[in-house]
């Protein structure tokens, strides 16, 4: 390990120096507390890295796109060069295996070079130009100008199940970075050395691309006390997180009660519906029930795309099924990523289980200390309506089946509550026949996939990782792909003002060579 794991938080460029002891990584199974420690940042260090971060946001923002690009390249590198660290350390802190870890970390580093390539193209920033009018009657029209500019301060929370795409300089601290907002993340206990290594590049980067100190900083101590103080702070503009729709709420709400409520862009619970209809049956029901046994149960069916939820029509299906029970029984448990999520996972199994007009079409056998076992239950859409806690997720290897008629799962569909994504088994003649089940699915989710399975999100600039409450906070966003930048902005407008003083988007002359809107016309 060439990272030296101190357990203290990073002030901006200085570590702390409070002694409160607040945890430690923990050996899934096992229960092996590793070390070191971690010390919990105090309220004065809370309060030190909201100044810092003020601070810099004046002075990171203004940087020029190719600026902060570089600054992205730099964290990009600078992981590279710990992953063997992130490996060796992920392993015991999250059960994850070794080419996991490796390929979240690609997946990282190619997240901020996406970014960095936006950002240094410039276009991003929608720059819009009107010009004045002095003439036009009844009354003068003023120039006016328009773009993007960043929000301010972003707290980012770290995901439980994605230790480096979604936490420290995960999406949405890149996208954060990538707008001009400077980033303080608030560490998740279940992997805080893979934290400390992450933030010691983000730190090293910053500093060998001479940003301003607090343009990141990264704070021990949870999201209930270190979280809130920072998310109650006047500095904080948006919050990122990524967890459980009981923590996502928690942070709506107190981003709502501030004096100056605030925007929380939070991914939580969805239990990604698939829909298996008629004609894709026909195509072949044991190789669809093997597709859907591997994305249920990759990763240990920790991932928010994990589908949770099948609708199959009451009259076809049984050799799905078959295979499907056969598959289950034989499956292996697997190790989860903690206790509490290992603990939340049997609890809501059993609950599904034991919900009147549910029945267990198959469990795989228990496995030991921390591991989950994968199963499937069965229900009537008639059951599926009158219980609706059947919508709350299993954060694991489980699946409901649910069967009716077309109609019937319509009206389910209907009923649901917003969702990540929708998977629709069918032919192209079915996608016409039923409009109402298709228009169902389109109302509720942010990405609809024509036979194929939710899990697997592509990083790329049309991805929509997003979805109405509560699989989001806030439907009209993305976490994933370069839309995710637009969370952390807003439009500002400039009237009248001289060209000089304008942000170089603007000016006239247009020397950053951007596309932008010239009176309704699309420039380059
Ligand atoms: P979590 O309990 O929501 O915790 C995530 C982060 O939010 C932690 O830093 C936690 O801090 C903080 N937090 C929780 N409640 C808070 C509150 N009231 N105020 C401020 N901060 C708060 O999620 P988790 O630990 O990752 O996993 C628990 C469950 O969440 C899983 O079993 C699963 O059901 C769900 N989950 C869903 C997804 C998804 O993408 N759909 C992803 C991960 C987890 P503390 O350490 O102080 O609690």
């Amino acid at each position: 390990m060439i990272t030296p794991l101190l357990g203290t938080s990073f002030i901006g460029y200085s570590r702390s120096t409070s002694t409160e002891i607040c945890g430690h990584g923990i050996q899934p199974g096992s229960g092996t507390r590793l070390e070191p420690a971690y010390l919990a940042a105090s309220a004065d260090e809370v309060a030190q890295t909201m100044a810092l971060a003020a601070a810099a946001f004046p002075v990171f923002s203004n940087l020029p796109g190719k600026t902060r690009a570089t600054f992205l390249r730099s964290i990009a590198k600078e992981i590279e060069s710990v992953v063997e660290d992130i490996v060796e350390r992920g392993q015991l802190e999250t059960a994850l295996p070794e080419p996991r870890l490796r390929g979240e970390t690609a997946r990282t580093c190619g997240q901020l070079r996406m970014f960095a390539d936006l950002i240094e193209e410039g276009s991003w920033v929608d720059a819009r130009i009107e010009h004045a009018q002095p003439d036009r009657a009844p009354l003068p029209k003023p120039d006016l100008r328009s773009m993007l500019r960043p929000l301010g301060p972003v707290a980012v929370f770290c995901a439980s199940n994605f230790p480096l795409a979604y936490s420290v300089a995960g999406g949405d601290s890149a996208s954060a970075l990538a707008s001009g907002c400077p980033v303080i993340v608030i560490a998740h206990a279940s992997h805080p050395g893979v934290a400390e290594i992450v933030a010691s590049a983000v730190i090293r980067a910053a500093r060998a691309t001479g940003m301003p100190e607090g343009v990141f900083s990264v704070l021990y101590g949870g999201g209930r006390k270190v979280g809130q103080a920072v998310v109650q702070h006047p500095v904080t503009q948006a919050v990122g997180f990524t967890g459980s729709r009981a923590g996502g709420t928690a942070l709506m709400e107190s981003a709502a009660k501030r004096a100056q409520p605030i925007p929380v862009y939070a991914e939580m619970s969805s239990i990604n519906p698939v829909v298996l209809l008629p004609d894709a049956l026909d195509r072949g029901e044991e190789a669809l029930a093997e597709a859907f046994f591997g994305s249920l149960t990759l990763g240990v069916g920790q991932f928010c795309t994990n589908p949770g939820l099948v609708f199959l029509p009451s009259d076809r299906g049984d050799t799905f099924l078959t295979r499907l029970q056969s598959r289950i029984e034989a499956a292996a448990p697997g190790t989860m990523l903690n206790a509490a999520i290992c603990q939340a996972f049997a609890d809501s199994t059993d609950a599904v289980a034991a919900t009147p007009g549910v029945s267990t079409l198959a469990r795989a056998q228990p496995g030991g200390p921390g591991q989950g076992s994968p199963a499937v239950f069965v229900t009537t859409v008639c059951d599926f309506l009158a219980h609706p806690e059947l919508q709350h997720e299993m954060f694991g290897p489980a699946t409901l089946i649910v069967r009716g008629s077309i109609e019937e799962i319509t009206a389910a569909l209907e009923s649901m509550e917003g969702q990540l994504t929708a998977s629709l088994h069918a032919s192209e003649a079915e996608l016409t026949a039923h409009s109402t089940l298709i228009n169902a699915l389109q109302q509720r989710a942010g990405r609809l996939i024509f036979n194929g399975f939710p899990t697997g999100v592509e990083v790329c600039s049309s991805m929509v990782h997003g979805g109405p409450f509560p699989s989001t906070s806030d439907g009209r966003s993305t976490s994933v792909g370069t839309m995710a930048i637009f969370r952390f902005t807003r439009a500002i407008a400039w009237q009248a003002f001289p060209d000089a003083a304008l942000p170089l988007e603007l000016q006239e002359a247009n020397p950053l060579a951007i596309r932008r809107l010239v009176d309704g016309q699309p420039c380059a």
